[in-house]
């Protein structure tokens, strides 16, 4: 018997981190010291009183049983008011908030909720791996939008070929973005909610790393744009906002329809955001200014080091304005792919090849800022020696 796989799984582009995770099992078995830059994932706990509330919740009986598809009434109302608070619109609770198991799970499942197979689905490039992987197995066909160094890492609308867009049903963007580390100002947010206006498309913004900024310089919303609230819907996330990657718990807000449209394939799919977990949720978004500051701080007094010692090195960076990504130019005569093996066998260090999150990512490299400053210096100093 063949229990080959799905032709929607086929569809799926090869992984192309293969090589560096194999690369990186080799060196753990050589005992290598490894400095692991790979992955975006915190390396800070999850805050104490979100843990507690936690423990509190997992004794309430009413937590035990199925969580509301929707969310508890209690999170989403703490969702809508954190979102007016921090942007200014208002959404409505009940039927314009949506809780997520992560902001992955309803970015993954967003696409079967609004798209035909045959439409399109435009996607940035290099990009976060999942706006392709929920296109294809909703049978859409995905459009890649290159992000140029030379544009600030912003699609260029005017560069969609015509017949593409006549078939476009969904313009995903992700600003503060993941892995350039660009922000979007709100002139950009007004044009492209202006080009889904005048082109039926839906707008849909991942906003993971709202919350990860540097210098006092906090990121728009795309719901700040008027007329947004027509076309968009914005998939927020508390896992590196409040260190709680483990925990899986997200959020969209958006025009009705369109979160009620996910709503519906989640109701098929899964029984939602477990209710103990959504009150660790209410604790983080309501807590006070300074827990999101301190986090900001770290990664802060992680980034001016780092990027000051990266151009000692002679790599061409610039720091970035959010998230805790270093997005940077391999040296001259380096493939993203060479200079990523290099790092590995010749440094220790573990850092993405560009050309992982799409082909416009060739000729960079990313590392993450979620390691201790210590383990960093080391890293530059590593980085020194090797370009000696
Ligand atoms: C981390 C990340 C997410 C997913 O976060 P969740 O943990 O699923 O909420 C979404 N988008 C981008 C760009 C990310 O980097």
């Amino acid at each position: 018997m063949d229990f080959a796989v799905s032709q929607r799984l086929k569809a799926l582009p090869p992984y192309l981190f293969i090589e560096i995770d194999k690369k990186k099992k080799a060196a753990l078995e050589r005992g290598v010291d490894l400095i692991d830059l790979g992955v975006g994932d915190p390396d800070l706990p999850t805050p104490k009183p979100i843990l507690a509330s936690l423990a509190k919740a997992s004794l309430n009986p009413a937590n035990h049983q199925y969580p509301l598809g929707q969310g508890l009434p209690a999170f989403r109302k703490t969702a809508a008011d954190w979102f007016a608070r921090r942007f200014g619109p208002r959404f409505d609770p009940n039927g314009e908030v949506l809780a997520l198991i992560g902001s992955k799970e309803g970015i993954g499942h967003f696409p079967l909720a609004v798209m035909d197979p045959g439409q399109v689905g435009l996607i940035p490039d290099p990009g976060y791996p999942v706006y392709n992987a929920g296109t294809l197995f909703a049978g859409g066909e995905p459009v890649f939008m290159p992000l140029l160094e030379k544009n600030g890492y912003l699609p260029d609308f005017g560069k969609i070929p015509a017949a593409k867009l006549k078939r476009a049903r969904v313009l995903w963007l992700n600003y503060p973005n993941n892995p350039t580390a660009a922000t979007a100002p709100l002139s950009f947010f007004k044009e492209a909610v202006a080009f889904c206006r005048r082109h039926g498309i839906i707008l849909a913004h991942d906003m993971a790393y709202s919350e990860v900024y540097y210098d006092g310089q906090a990121p728009h919303s795309v719901m700040e744009a008027p007329g947004a609230r027509e076309v968009a819907i914005e998939f927020h996330s508390l896992s590196k906002t409040f260190n709680m990657t483990g925990w899986r718990v997200g959020f969209a807000v958006g025009r009705r329809d369109l979160v009620q449209a996910l709503a519906s394939v989640k109701g098929n799919l899964d029984s939602g955001v477990v209710s103990a977990i959504q009150e660790m949720g209410i604790t983080g978004l309501n807590a006070p200014a300074a827990l999101t500051a301190g986090i900001r701080k770290v990664y802060q007094e992680r980034r001016d080091p780092f990027i000051a010692g990266l151009k000692q090195a002679g790599i061409k960076v610039k720091a970035p304005k959010a998230a805790f990504y270093v997005w940077a130019r391999v040296p001259q005569g380096e493939t993203s792919a060479s200079f990523c093996g290099r790092l590995l066998d010749q440094a220790g260090i573990v850092a993405t090849p560009g050309n992982g999150f799409g082909a416009s990512g060739e000729g960079y490299f990313r590392m993450t800022l979620c390691a201790p400053k210590a383990r960093l210096a080391q890293a530059v100093a590593r980085i020194k020696a090797l370009r000696g």
